[in-house]
């Protein structure tokens, strides 16, 4: 059993299994393959595959496929990717909503027989006016009192494809003066002529997300069936067609607050036109808030566990600050990232008193907590890469790091001075020339003088070229606007450097995890890499860089 008391659901389960209520928890998790998932979804998954893990009881992959127009097979590829590296296991329950096709066909008959739905020929458009509001019951479509003969033929008709989109639908009788809403007579079928993915041309009606779904969750004895907050008003028409229909179990739904981010917009329609409408590179946009994204962006899948794990199951809605989400990227990734340097915006710099054509081999350590990552050696010669804003010829006060005549340590190697700064004829600084101190091999002066800075370095001629890729929030809005979300995307969102220097071992790694480049951040390869240009994808930061 599961830690008592670490959220509600946990506790309705438990208490469940404790009164024999259930013998073992199902649950499931529905995505509609319309869309790639989004952290949002890990959310969900963490807590049904969770659940189910905990109590040992199971969880199942169901495709809430009940819309082929918006369906797509790279969808339901994706899907399946992601739920595993997330790092989670639906083992034999895969299953689709429209396996059920057939069966939800005959229990809506059955409805018919018994009363209890009719064929409405008004449009989408007249049903919506009539539906009413909060506080004005809604009105009796004129159809509504067809005699089961009449509903049972055009139900008929309508499956074998008679009649055009959009031109009947059938609809659950209830009650048009419900104070819910959603049981003013829902429609439980619509007419559409679309190829499926799975059944293709079989079908010319679908049923509706709410028709399928509860019964879906009965077809597989589905015991907790959990939710987000806004279908908690769908609930007693949840209950209602389970009551109403010879399901084989009877599940019970839940709802929790769906997860949101600060300068993130978590919603499929939003995301598909991010996609769409070229203002990312694709689903898998390392700036994309998708389970793809935040992969290629080389995020650890255990510190996307560790968020959903932090930030709990609620039952009010509530936004969660994205540091909260950085804070456990770098967490894992301090633990588990082997240290590196490279030089983002390199600014030669040659050791006068150096010897030319001498190099000589340093020794890095790859982990400062983990001696068992052991060392590798580093390359020292008269030519080096500093990175361009650890100079300032002209330094304000508390600039500690590299300036003409201030002494600074290159990590692993020695103590430099600057002796000399070279311009181009526009005036931009485009070499250093400096003077180091043999006696300090190794980062140490004998007669115990003191320096301020510590600097990453690379040989210039033993460093290899890369492109990197800097990444800032999508949205430069804290709350951007979903219903008008371009004016709320930050311009400055991606930063390219084309001429980056990387530290061989970068290269010769040849893998996907990801390094810290040290001061600099973490950082991973990116799949656009070639055996001649090497691309990595700065993962974040080493510091909060963005205003909380
Ligand atoms: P969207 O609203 O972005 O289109 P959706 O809810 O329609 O998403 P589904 O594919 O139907 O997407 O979602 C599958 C499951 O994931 C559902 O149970 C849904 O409640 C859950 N889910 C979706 N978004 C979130 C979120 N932001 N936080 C928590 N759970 C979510
Ligand atoms: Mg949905
Ligand atoms: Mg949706």
């Amino acid at each position: 059993t599961a830690e008592a008391g670490r959220d509600f659901i946990r506790d309705i389960v438990q208490a469940d299994l404790d009164s024999g209520r259930h013998k073992t928890v199902v649950t499931r998790f529905p995505p509609e393959p319309n869309g790639y998932l989004h952290i949002g979804h890990a959310k969900s998954i963490g807590l049904n595959f969770g659940i189910a893990k905990e109590f040992g009881g199971r969880c199942n992959l169901r495709f809430d496929d009940t819309n082929p127009t918006k369906e797509e097979q790279e969808y339901i590829d994706s899907i399946q990717a992601d739920v595993r590296w997330l790092g989670y296991d639906w083992g034999d329950n895969l299953f689709y909503a429209s396996d059920y096709f057939e069966r939800l066909y005959e229990w809506a008959e059955g409805l018919i027989k018994a009363g209890l739905a009719y064929v409405d020929d008004q449009s989408q458009e007249e049903i919506r006016l009539a539906r009413g509001t909060l506080t004005e019951p809604g009105k009796n479509s004129p159809f509504r009192d067809r005699t089961v003969e009449e509903n049972l033929d055009l139900f008929r008709r309508m499956k074998a494809g008679e009649f055009p989109n959009g031109a009947r639908v059938l609809r659950a009788k209830i009650d048009m003066a419900a104070g819910n809403i959603n049981l003013r007579d829902p429609v439980l079928y619509r007419i559409l002529h679309a190829h499926h993915p799975r059944t293709g041309d079989t079908w010319k009606i679908y049923p509706s997300y709410d028709y399928a779904h509860g019964q879906s969750d009965a077809i597989e004895g589905v015991t907790h069936s959990i939710c987000t907050l806004e279908f908690e008003d769908h609930r007693p028409l949840y209950e209602w067609l389970l009551d109403k229909l010879p399901v084989p179990s009877h599940p019970h739904q839940y709802e929790f607050a769906r997860l949101n981010l600060t300068y993130t917009l978590l919603s499929k329609r939003v995301l598909t036109r991010l996609v769409q409408d070229g203002h990312v590179a694709g689903w898998n946009d390392p700036r994309m808030p998708t389970i793809a994204g935040l992969k290629r962006r080389g995020v650890p899948p255990a510190a996307v566990r560790e968020f959903i794990k932090r930030i709990g199951i609620a039952k009010a809605n509530s936004i969660v600050d994205v540091g909260m989400l950085e804070f456990c990227i770098r967490e894992e990734l301090n633990r588990t990232a082997l240290r590196r340097m490279a030089v983002l915006r390199p600014l030669k710099m040659v050791i006068e008193n150096y010897p030319e054509g001498q190099v000589e081999e340093l020794e890095a350590i790859n982990h400062p907590d983990d001696p068992s990552a052991g060392t590798r050696k580093i390359a020292f010669g008269r030519e080096l890469y500093i990175e361009q804003d650890d100079f300032m010829e002209n330094p304000p006060k508390k600039f500690f790091r590299l300036s003409p005549g201030t002494e600074v340590r290159l990590r692993y190697a020695y103590f430099i001075k600057c002796r000399e700064v070279i311009k181009n004829a526009a005036g931009e600084i485009v070499e250093l020339r400096c003077t180091y101190d043999p006696a300090t091999k190794g980062g140490n002066a004998p007669d115990g003088r003191k320096v301020k800075a510590t600097m990453h370095w690379l040989p210039a001629a033993q460093s290899l070229t890369a492109e990197i890729r800097i990444y800032n929030q999508l949205f430069a809005n804290p709350s951007p606007n979903a219903a008008d979300f371009t004016a709320d995307l930050n311009p400055n969102s991606l930063e390219v450097l084309t001429d980056a220097r990387i530290e061989p071992a970068i290269a010769a790694a040849n893998s996907d995890a990801p390094m810290q480049f040290e001061r600099q951040g973490y950082f991973v390869r990116d799949p656009d890499s070639t055996p001649d240009k090497l691309v990595f994808n700065r993962t974040i930061g080493l510091r909060d860089t963005f205003a909380k």
